[in-house]
């Protein structure tokens, strides 16, 4: 579904990633993880292309995201991203952020952006807030409305950089088991995260990157119990 092979880029003579390789298999769900700086952000940001790389090759479902000809604006459709700041629009209410795009991308009727954002808020829990302004919800339902969000454009994949970062602890619980639920359906599924509960209980794979490298990419078990490299290690001492 999505295959990295020896990706690297420079931000001018910074070299941000260093021949990075990973691939992430239809239905599988990988979670990246790192210390600050090391590159978590940018691979998956040059993965629906929202940066470019310097060398190697991104596939997604066989489309080469750096290629000259490829419609950037249809592979990103086709890929749901949920940052750590929800970037909802402030002046459009909950169901409008919803069907914003299924009406101007994919072109749907009202009524139908409408039946499919009404299906998705009552699947992150959200069914009675259609209507409310997203200032008017606390972080942790703004996110799952952006988790909504991207699901309405019914994408192939999800990219999620530290989506419950910015949240109150009481308020990362929700948006997990949002993510948690997504991936027991099959979602294909990259996440940035440092919650390691969740990483050992949702992820397949582990994929530890440091100084822009992918230091380790292992069954997630393996990860917990034993990390290969002694920055894996480190890292986990720290954070468990
Ligand atoms: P964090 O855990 O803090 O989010 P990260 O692993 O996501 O970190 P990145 O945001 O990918 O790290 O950044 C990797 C490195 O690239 C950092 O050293 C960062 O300062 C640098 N960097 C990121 N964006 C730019 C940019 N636009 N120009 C120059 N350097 C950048
Ligand atoms: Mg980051």
């Amino acid at each position: 579904m999505i295959e990295i092979e020896s990706v690297s880029k420079w931000y001018e003579s910074f070299r941000v990633l260093s021949d990075c390789t990973t691939a992430v298999g239809r239905g599988e769900v990988v979670v990246v993880c790192g210390p600050s700086g090391s590159g978590k952000s940018t691979l998956i940001k040059c993965v629906n292309g929202l940066e470019p790389y310097q060398e190697g090759r991104i596939l997604v479902e066989g489309v080469e995201v750096g290629a000259k000809g490829t419609n950037l604006p249809e592979l990103r459709a086709g890929i749901g991203m949920v940052f750590q700041h929800f970037e909802l629009y402030p002046h459009l209410s909950v169901l409008e952020n919803i069907t914003l795009a299924q009406r101007q991308v994919l072109k749907r009727s009202k009524a139908e952006a409408d039946e499919r954002g009404r299906a998705l808020l009552a699947r992150v829990g959200l069914a009675e807030k259609e209507r409310q302004m997203p200032a008017d919800l606390s972080g942790g339902q703004q996110q799952r409305v952006a988790i909504a969000r991207a699901l309405a454009l019914d994408p192939k994949a999800m990219l999620f950089d530290e989506p419950t970062s910015a949240l109150d602890p009481e308020m990362i619980h929700e948006v997990l088991a949002v993510m948690s639920e997504l991936a027991a359906e099959g979602m294909t599924m990259m996440v940035v995260t440092h919650e390691m509960g969740f990483a050992r209980r949702v992820a397949n794979r582990v994929v530890f990157m440091d100084e822009g490298r992918i230091v380790e990419d292992v069954e997630t078990e393996a990860f917990f119990t034993a990390p290969e490299s002694e920055r894996g290690r480190d890292f986990l001492s720290k954070i468990l």
